[in-house]
């Protein structure tokens, strides 16, 4: 039985928190295959390494002071470990690939590869460079087939081994990441690469909360999760798991644990490709929600009528490079609903493109909307979350802008002022609080 289990910043801020890390891998010996993050955060005013590895290859000018900082806070790590370790040689690589003008991949990985190397180290476990693990194609997304092919041959060498997340490499051997938190990915790619029993995510947090708890307080953690709800939950805003991280395992069956690295003792958040216990009476899984949606809203007598009008609206939006997120209708209204921040910079064209194209009664984009999702595999099966939903917010005097329940009935979405979101939320939290 083997387990990869990935590590995120915070539990790997500095050599104490290593050191923690490494005696819950130890207390398991399934525990074969550790992937870890560049060190984070060790209080709030706090620069990630990985930030500061960003700012080293932009601030051309600040090069050596950013370089100080950054081998200021491997040395200390080295230290507290009580392990030799040649950084000076490390601090020389980095020099010389910025001298030849690398990519900014090249130097922004480098988190994660020196505290792979020193938790290796620490360890007396193998490194595996994940640049000789994980491919990308030149257009930076993942050769997936490739990669768990290579990851799994190169890695049934090993008993054991440290690898560090975030970053592989694309034709020619160049460096590629994946976007920000990306070593989530890592881990569910080895998780995967190895046939792993279970992927477990050591984090910061007591698992996937139900609730936002910037806005609930202390809402109760979720125990378990089926990736499609965690997919609904996160694309609203749920953000623990980087959302790309599902998907080598989607199909796999391999569960996700994340578990807090300062709690180990607690269960944590199980996130399964399906239920094992019954959830009738839990049917709702979580509430999230975002703000600043815009609404391009069209009006037109006779519009179900016309065939392919709703097909050349969505060619149009996608023509000006926007992704929408839902298109309610009615009989002779059609809305596209989409982030603010994507449909903006292209009001004045969006509407006269289709003002001329087909006239109709009334045309104009709403901005301000917040999108709340509830979610929950259970929605379809019980009677009555819908009417909560609608009830709870009505008890709140909110008034709703939109609904969207799709046939699957995974999640109902409502949409609301941006003003109200807070108070929505808090008021479906309450109001659902029994299905939850
Ligand atoms: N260190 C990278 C970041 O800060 C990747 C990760 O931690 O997952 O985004």
């Amino acid at each position: 039985m083997t387990k990869a289990v990935k590590f995120g910043g915070t539990s790997l801020a500095d050599g104490n928190r290593i050191r923690h890390a490494c005696s819950i891998v130890q207390a398991d010996a399934e525990r074969r295959f550790m992937v870890v993050s560049a060190p984070g955060k060790r209080y709030a005013q706090d620069e990630k390494v990985t930030d500061l590895l960003y700012r080293l290859y932009e601030e051309e000018q600040n090069r050596n002071e950013l370089l100080d900082r950054i081998f200021e806070r491997f040395a200390g790590i080295v230290q507290q470990l009580q392990i030799e370790f040649d950084l000076e040689a490390e601090r020389r690589k980095i020099e010389e690939t910025l001298r030849e003008g690398c990519n900014v991949d090249a130097i922004v990985s480098r988190g994660e590869y020196l505290n792979a190397r020193i938790t290796a180290a620490y360890m007396g476990w193998p490194f595996v460079d994940a640049a000789n693990l994980i491919r990308f194609r030149e257009n930076g997304r993942l050769e997936e087939a490739l990669t768990y092919h290579v990851a799994k041959s190169v890695l049934e060498e090993y008993e054991c081994a440290v690898i560090p997340g975030f970053y592989g490499s694309g034709p020619n051997g160049v460096i590629r990441v994946f976007s920000r938190g990306g070593s989530d990915v890592t881990g569910a790619i080895i998780a995967r690469a190895v046939e792993a029993t279970v992927y477990e995510n050591w984090t910061d947090v007591t698992g996937i909360m139900s609730a936002d708890p910037r806005v609930i307080e202390n809402p109760h953690a979720v125990h378990y999760i089926s990736y499609r709800e965690l997919r609904e939950l996160s694309y609203m805003g749920a953000s623990v798991l980087h959302e790309d991280a599902i998907f080598p395992l989607k199909n796999t069956g391999i569960p996700i644990r994340v578990c807090n690295t300062m709690e180990p003792e607690k269960e944590g958040t199980w996130i399964v490709a399906r239920y094992p216990v019954d959830r009738g009476s839990h049917p709702v899984t979580g509430i999230a929600g975002k703000k600043g949606f815009s609404n391009l809203q069209i009006e037109m007598a006779m519009m179900n009528t016309q065939i392919g009008f709703g097909a050349r609206i969505l060619e149009i939006v996608a023509n000006h490079g926007i992704s929408y997120e839902h298109t309610p209708t009615s009989i002779d209204i059609m809305s596209v609903i989409a982030d603010t921040k994507a449909m903006d910079p292209h009001r004045n064209e969006l509407i006269m493109e289709i003002d001329q194209e087909f006239h109709p009664d009334r045309i104009f984009i709403e901005d301000n909307m917040s999108l709340i999702a509830v979610v929950g595999e259970g929605i379809s099966a019980n009677v009555g979350v819908a009417a909560r939903v609608l009830q709870s917010i009505a008890e709140a005097g909110i008034n709703v802008r939109m609904i969207d329940a799709g046939c699957s009935e995974l999640n109902i979405i409502i949409g609301v002022n941006d003003c109200d979101y807070e108070k929505t939320i808090r008021a479906l939290y309450q109001g659902l609080y029994e299905f939850l």
